[in-house]
Order: C-alpha cells, then sequence, then structure tokens
C-alpha cells in the first residue's frame, strides 16, 4: 500500500468498454438479493452490481454481449434486458472521448 497517497473518489470500470471511471458518471445495474435486475440511481441498493457508461451505448453492449451477465453472475431474462434498454439514460451525448481528465 502506498502510504500518504491521495485518496480519490472511487472509480469503477464499465462492463462494456472497460473505461475506469467515477462511480458518478456510471449506471449501476444491481441483482438484488431477492434475484431482481435493476437500474440503482442511488448506487446504495444492496446486492450485486455492475456498471456501465451512461447514455446507453455500453449497457445495450453489455446485454447484448453478455457481459453485463456475467458481471452480476447470473442470467437476464429477456423482458429484464428490455426494461433495462428502456431506462431514462441522463446523459446527452454518446460515446466519444472528452480529452483527459
Ligand atoms: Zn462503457
Amino acid at each position: 500500500m502506498a502510504a500518504g497517497r491521495v485518496r480519490r473518489a472511487p472509480t469503477r470500470s464499465c462492463v462494456a468498454c472497460r473505461t475506469p471511471r467515477a462511480k458518478q458518471e456510471l449506471l449501476r445495474i444491481v441483482r438484488t438479493p431477492t434475484g431482481e435486475i435493476r437500474p440503482d440511481a442511488t448506487g446504495r441498493l444492496p446486492g450485486r452490481g455492475a456498471y456501465v457508461c451512461q447514455g446507453g451505448g455500453c449497457l445495450s453492449l453489455a446485454l447484448t454481449r453478455g457481459q453485463l451477465a456475467r458481471a452480476l453472475e447470473t442470467t437476464i431474462p429477456a423482458e429484464v434486458r428490455a426494461a433495462l434498454l428502456t431506462v431514462p439514460q441522463t446523459a446527452t451525448h454518446q460515446g466519444g472521448e472528452r480529452g483527459e481528465e
């Protein structure tokens, strides 16, 4: 452990594109203890979570490629997939890297 390192905002990697981002920039999908799969806008629902970039592209990729199912260690029924893809996305632009941060 590097002592004296500045504590930074925790980052998570998008399961689709593997880009590490601050948690606030990602959409958390959670598998609740009851087996429900749902988007977690608060980031506080109990259960196993997986993160995708906001904006929709990575979420649909993660669903179609099975990365989300793998990350959540479950299978995602078609109706849940469809429901996830209709989640309102907060980001207004899609994809594209915006310089360095
Ligand atoms: Zn992504």
